[in-house]
């Protein structure tokens, strides 16, 4: 499954995207070029400093962007098949291929009430919500302290 096609689909002005911590639930986004970039598979989480597996982090959202996408990469196949199928017709034997109907992406809803930070020792661009720090945040790609 192609996570980055849809990664890339909900971002927000800034070019970044949600994820959530599995562990206190908490919001923020990474700028999606930094993130694609990123080669290691753990990811911190800015309030709460705990890491998991990338995956983890993925907001629903997210996922359920990737499985559109998902089922309508299948679609376009089916819908090529029967394409193939259509042409094959011959006096005789008529094969009609009605084409599914794809679904539209579901337009990912980004309240913009983060705030914007870069991170000291990665300079990552990072967002949050300065509602949830008292202190600085957890750097998501190597759990410093910014
Ligand atoms: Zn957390
Ligand atoms: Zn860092």
């Amino acid at each position: 499954m192609e996570y980055y096609t849809s990664i890339s689909k909900s971002s927000d002005e800034d070019n970044c995207v949600s994820f959530n911590c599995p562990h206190c639930n908490e919001r923020f986004k990474l700028e999606v070029n930094e993130f694609e970039e990123f080669e290691g598979d753990k990811l911190y989480c800015p309030s709460c400093g705990l890491h998991g597996e990338i995956s983890e982090f993925y907001s629903d959202d997210m996922m359920e962007a990737a499985e559109v996408e998902a089922m309508n990469m299948a679609k376009d196949l089916i819908n090529n098949m029967f394409k193939g199928l259509s042409k094959k017709s011959s006096k005789n034997v008529r094969i009609k291929a009605t084409p599914l109907k794809k679904d539209t992406s579901p337009t990912l809803y980004e309240k913009d009430d983060l705030e914007l930070f870069k991170t000291d020792c990665c300079q990552r661009i990072i967002k949050i919500n300065p509602i949830s720090y008292s202190i600085k945040p957890y750097c998501p790609y190597c759990g410093g302290i910014s």
